[in-house]
Formats: C-alpha cells, sequence, structure tokens
C-alpha cells in the first residue's frame, strides 16, 4: 500500500494553497486526491450562465498570487479557474494531483499512527490527512414527490447540461438563491416559458461590479502595489459589513437601499408583494444582482410561491392544485453543507464515523481539529464560512494554523496529535456566545447556516481578523501529542 506523510482531499482553492505551502515548507511527500479530472472545485463544477463571485477579484484570491488581469471587479467563472490552474502549474501543485480519485472511506490505525484510506484507485495510508474537500461542492436536489417519474430533462446548475438546448423550452427553475439569481436573467431572454418555484425570496443588493479599465490593468501589472493597496482596502471595507449582522440598526441602511432596488425594478404591486423577504436581511445569504427584479417582471416569467406539490412526467403540480407543463428542470437549490458528506466516510479512534460523533452539529477546534480524530485537518470546516467577506482569507488563515501543526509534530517528533476535547469544548461555547443575538438565529428565515439541531455551524461569526490572530500561531497546549495511545486491552494488534 503507497503510504504518503500528508494526503490532501479536494483541489479548490483549500487543497491548491495547501499544497503550495507545502511544497513552500519544503515537503515533497504528499498527495491531493481530486476525484474530477480537473482542478477548481467550485469554479470547475460551477459552468452554469452567467457564474461569478460576489466578492471582489481582488480579495477573492490568493494574497501571494494577484492576478492583475482580472476582466472585472467580480470574475466570472472561466477566469477564476483560469487562475486556480495558472497558480496550480506556477507552483508545482500539478504532479502531485492524482484525478479521479475519491476518497470513499477512511480510518483512523491507533497502532500505526496513520490513516487507511479506501480510494477509487486503491487503497492508500498517510500519517496526516488534510480535508479540503469543499463546503459547496456536493449539490442538493430536494426529495420532490414524483420526480423519478419526470420524463424532461433535469439538472442541478452546479452540473449544468451544456449540450441541452433551452430555446423555447418550458423551463421550471427550483430555488432562488445565490446561483439562480446568477443564471435565471442569462436564460430567460432564450426560454419560451419560465415558472421559478420560490421558497423565500432572498434579499437583493445593487451589484457594483464593473469591467477593469485597461488603466487599472496596466497599472496592477506594473505597480503590484498598487493592487495589494486595493486589496486591503477592499478586505477592511468588508470587515465592517459585519455589523449588519450583529446590530439591527446597523442593517437599517442596507434593508432601505435593498427595498428600494426591488420598489424601482418591480412596478407590479403583486409581484412586488411576493418578492418582498419575511424575514430580516442577512438572516441568508445576501444577493447582488441588478438583474433578478427586472427579469422576473419579463412577461415569459412566472414567480410561483405556492409551493411544489408533486412532479409528474411533464408536470409540476403547485400546492394550489395548478398544473404548469415544463420540458426541463433546473435546480438552484444548493449544496449538502451542514450535512457534510465527507463526515459519513471519516471513523476516528472509536471506530464512530465523524457524522455520528457530530449527531447533526458539526463542531471542531479553529475550524480544523476534531477531538478523537487524530492527524486530521479540515480546510473550511465548521463554523469558517462567511457572509461578508472572502473565504479564502479564511482559507489561508487555516493552512497556516496547519502548516503549523505539522511543523511542531516534526519538532517534537510526534506521531500524533489529537486536540483535547475540552479546548474544542470551549471554542465551541464561545462560538454559540458570539452567535447569540445576531441575525442569523433571531432573523426569522431558515438557512444553511443553521444545522438541525438549531445551531450554528457554518458561519464564523464575527470579524475575520480575529480569525486570522487565533490561527497564526498552532496551538500545541490545545492538544494532546505524542507517540499512538496504547491499544485497549484484549484488541488484536
Ligand atoms: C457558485 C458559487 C459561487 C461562490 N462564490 C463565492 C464568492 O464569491 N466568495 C466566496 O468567498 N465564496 C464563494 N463560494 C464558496 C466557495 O465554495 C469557496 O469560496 C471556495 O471555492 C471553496 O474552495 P474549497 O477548495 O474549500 O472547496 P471546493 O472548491 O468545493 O473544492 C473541493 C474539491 O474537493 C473535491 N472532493 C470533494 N469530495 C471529495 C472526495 N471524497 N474525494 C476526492 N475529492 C473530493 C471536489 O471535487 C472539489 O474539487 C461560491 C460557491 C459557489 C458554489
Amino acid at each position: 500500500m503507497t503510504h504518503h506523510r500528508t494526503v490532501i482531499v479536494g483541489s479548490g482553492f483549500s487543497g491548491i494553497g495547501m499544497a503550495i505551502r507545502l511544497l513552500r515548507e519544503g515537503e515533497r511527500d504528499f498527495v491531493l486526491l481530486e476525484r474530477a479530472d480537473d482542478i477548481g472545485g467550485t469554479w470547475r463544477d460551477n459552468t452554469y450562465p452567467g457564474c461569478r463571485c460576489d466578492v471582489p477579484s481582488h480579495l477573492y484570491s490568493f494574497s501571494f498570487a494577484p492576478n492583475p488581469s482580472w476582466s472585472s471587479t467580480f470574475s466570472p467563472q472561466p477566469e477564476i479557474l483560469d487562475y486556480l490552474r495558472d497558480v496550480a502549474a506556477r507552483f508545482g501543485v500539478r504532479p502531485h494531483i492524482r484525478f479521479g480519485t475519491e476518497l470513499e472511506s477512511a480510518a483512523w490505525d491507533e497502532g500505526g499512527a496513520r490513516w487507511r484510506l479506501e480510494t477509487s484507485a486503491g487503497p492508500i495510508s498517510a500519517d496526516v490527512l488534510i480535508a479540503a474537500q469543499g463546503p459547496l461542492s456536493d449539490p442538493l436536489v430536494p426529495d420532490l414527490p414524483g420526480l423519478g417519474s419526470f420524463e424532461g430533462t433535469a439538472f442541478h446548475s452546479a452540473r449544468w447540461d451544456h449540450e441541452h438546448r433551452l430555446d423555447g423550452e418550458r423551463v421550471a427553475v427550483i430555488g432562488t438563491g445565490a446561483s439562480a439569481i446568477q443564471f435565471v436573467p442569462k436564460i430567460q431572454p432564450a426560454v419560451g416559458r419560465m415558472h421559478v418555484f420560490q421558497r423565500t425570496p432572498p434579499w437583493v443588493m445593487p451589484h457594483p461590479n464593473r469591467r477593469m479599465s485597461d488603466l487599472e490593468r496596466k497599472l496592477y501589472s506594473r505597480l503590484p502595489a498598487a493592487q495589494l493597496a486595493m486589496r486591503a482596502g477592499i478586505y477592511w471595507a468588508r470587515e465592517t459589513f459585519v455589523l449588519q449582522f450583529r446590530n439591527r440598526r446597523m442593517r437599517e441602511l442596507a434593508t432601505r437601499m435593498a427595498l428600494r432596488q426591488l420598489e424601482r425594478q418591480v412596478p407590479d404591486p403583486e409581484l412586488r408583494a411576493k418578492l418582498t423577504p419575511r424575514y430580516e436581511l442577512g438572516c441568508k445569504r445576501i444577493l447582488p444582482t441588478d438583474e433578478w427584479y427586472p427579469t422576473l417582471t419579463q412577461p415569459n416569467v412566472e414567480v410561483v410561491t405556492d409551493g411544489i406539490r408533486e412532479i409528474k412526467a411533464r408536470s409540476i403540480v403547485s400546492a394550489d392544485g395548478a398544473e404548469r407543463e415544463v420540458d426541463t428542470i433546473i435546480f438552484g437549490t444548493g449544496f449538502h453543507v451542514t450535512d457534510i458528506p465527507l463526515a459519513r466516510r471519516l471513523h476516528g479512534r472509536d471506530g464512530r464515523t465523524l457524522a455520528e460523533t457530530w449527531d447533526g452539529s458539526p463542531s471542531a477546534y479553529k475550524g480544523a481539529a476534531v477531538a478523537g480524530y487524530p492527524n486530521l485537518f479540515f480546510l473550511v470546516g465548521p463554523n469558517t464560512g462567511l457572509g461578508h467577506n472572502s473565504i479564502v482569507f479564511m482559507i489561508e488563515s487555516q493552512i497556516n494554523y496547519v502548516a503549523g501543526a505539522l511543523k511542531a509534530m516534526r519538532r517534537r517528533g510526534a506521531r500524533v496529535v489529537d486536540v483535547r476535547p475540552e479546548a474544542q469544548a470551549a471554542y465551541n461555547a464561545e462560538i454559540d456566545a458570539m452567535t447569540e443575538g445576531t441575525v442569523w438565529v433571531s432573523g426569522g428565515c431558515s438557512s444553511y447556516y443553521i444545522d438541525r439541531n438549531g445551531r450554528n455551524s457554518t458561519i464564523w461569526p464575527t470579524f475575520t481578523m480575529p480569525f486570522r490572530q487565533r490561527t497564526r500561531e498552532f496551538d500545541e497546549a490545545a492538544y494532546a501529542m505524542g507517540a499512538p495511545a496504547p491499544a485497549p486491552a484484549g484488541a488484536i494488534a
């Protein structure tokens, strides 16, 4: 069986960034397992029309690899994918990637002090396992009654069927989240009829996207410090956005801006009522777009708010009994977030899966380590998601922390590092206290930020700078470090 010091699962921003850090530290004995045939994660999978980031590109990129050539302030998906491919090639990551290799299960081997992995390309083992499988990488398709009997075309926005022509078709879009608000305006002019099934209207803000001028691009390529200054400015401006999640008065201004856009763009009071959120701004992800409302006012578009009762061979029946014939269903229904699929595949010290240990409420120490699952580190693990700033900032913070852990293991000659349960519990008690009173729990909505037990297990609930400070050094005192634990009496070695 092949053995590596480190195995990383995933080759999106997190996996690539971790690999670059390992290379910089002089590590060579590592591989990245990637189930797909290319790198890029989110930006490889989401090829739907109109896909782009909603955090400015100067910030939504690695701090050590600025890109002076972004075409617009919020770049489209193909550019972000090209950027990741370029960074991976430039920093020598590619030879370490094992494409078409899915991690199917991993079990901690106490005696051997290593993870034993089963992958779609055979077994391997690793001293340290780094899970960079992505917070939004497994599409969620709701289990709607009758869906299996549908005879038309159906696909999720993260698995867009580019072979299928939508021209003139009757199309149902299910969901009105971050992806739908981007692709619906792009396909609406071509389709015959579009039914947008909306469970909860999103809060929508004006989008400040604009093309980057030639002058800006020249400036950034000749004077990288100018781009770094711009990045810092954007970062600090966005840091203040977190205040609106924590303080009702701070979100009044944003609420007024959003409602003004709705009034200006949707003259019909009946449609406007359907599109007006009945929960507080920020409770769910705030969506930046200037195109969503104008699209929904077009004559070939209908917003359906009645819920779906049943799907038939060629139609959708809504809760009020109305039946709409459709050729294609597009799911803009998001991802498995709080039920992290990888957690069902990881078996810790006591043999239980991480999903069993978490029991619906993912939690970790600094979003990275879980007691009883030694030598395992998550990137973008529990409580590292953001509603206001770039996740790449959190990823880089965590990469630094994990690199510190690997160095500490080497320095101490420790083969096993396991976070102390009391450190993990105290950290999560702090997260819970910081979450209290925020709009995520008091805003009157249900969202993927809150898990099935009612706990915030997704969002880092405050400014990101304190997270950077907490992950600056690997805090050995929070961990039991040493040789493998003795095997329990009666165990077979
Ligand atoms: C459409 C969309 C737009 C977004 N826009 C923004 C934005 O503007 N700003 C922002 O901050 N965030 C945004 N996000 C969130 C985004 O997920 C993160 O910003 C970031 O891309 C996460 O990177 P990652 O490497 O952690 O995960 P991913 O990019 O999801 O990569 C994970 C990789 O792991 C692989 N993988 C998963 N499981 C396995 C397995 N068992 N075995 C092998 N390989 C596996 C996947 O195939 C994938 O390649 C967006 C997400 C989506 C879906």
